[in-house]
């Protein structure tokens, strides 16, 4: 997909975000190329381009902190993703929402199919959505084809909290932001989640706040 000359664009515009050490800057929700299907992973960057923005996106997403972060959320439209989870969670909620610990992966050009009807309902956020959290029922189990950074294959899948965020980052490369799946009565600041909705559950918001779950597989 693309022509030379829009390949040179977009290694020309990795390499002036890298110029910068440090995090990148992460842009928000509003800005179109969020929007916009990212283009799939095709040599744009070349292996040690490739390897550097891997590695800047790995930084950012720990320094935001956050557990996942797609190319278009530094302003790249290309269909990359990074996730790692530590999962340092109490263990209620270890259990209620499958959160277990998620190594670090790279993501080139993934697709999911569900695996099963079973859908999880949680709070989720975005670091491109700051400052607010909604509830998104999710596939409970996905099946997740991709490649890693050295092109080899991923074919693997994923449930509890790490399905979710495999979901939620390749959405990202699709043009779509939780919000459009989410719940939108469920829709609570950082500051009132905290204050009200804690549990390991959303069965209480759901009553709370007036907004439906999926059947009995929650
Ligand atoms: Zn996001």
């Amino acid at each position: 997909m693309g022509t030379p000359s829009e390949h040179a664009d977009l290694a020309e515009r990795v390499e002036e975000l890298l110029a910068a050490d440090g995090p990148l800057p992460i842009v928000s929700a509003g800005d179109p190329v969020l929007r916009r299907p990212a283009e799939p992973f095709d040599g744009q960057l070349a292996p040690a381009l490739l390897a550097r923005f891997v590695e800047a996106l790995r930084v950012t997403m720990r320094a935001a902190p956050g557990v996942g972060l797609a190319a278009p959320q530094v302003g790249v439209g290309l269909r990359i993703a990074v996730i790692e989870d530590p999962a340092l969670v109490p263990d209620e909620v270890r259990v209620a929402r499958g959160r277990v610990p998620q190594p670090f992966r790279v993501l080139v050009d993934p697709s999911y199919e569900p695996v099963g009807p079973a859908r999880a309902a949680f709070f989720e956020g975005c670091l491109s959505v700051p400052g607010w959290q909604a509830v998104v029922a999710r596939h409970a189990e996905v099946r997740l084809r991709a490649w890693d950074e050295q092109g080899r294959v991923v074919d693997e899948v994923f449930s509890g909290w790490p399905a979710r965020i495999v979901q939620h980052e390749t959405d990202h490369l699709d043009g779509t932001l939780y919000l459009d799946r989410a719940e939108l009565r469920s829709l609570a600041s950082n500051r009132a989640v905290a204050e009200f909705w804690g549990q390991p559950t959303v069965e209480r918001a759901a009553g709370a706040l007036g907004f439906g779950l999926p059947g009995p597989a929650v």
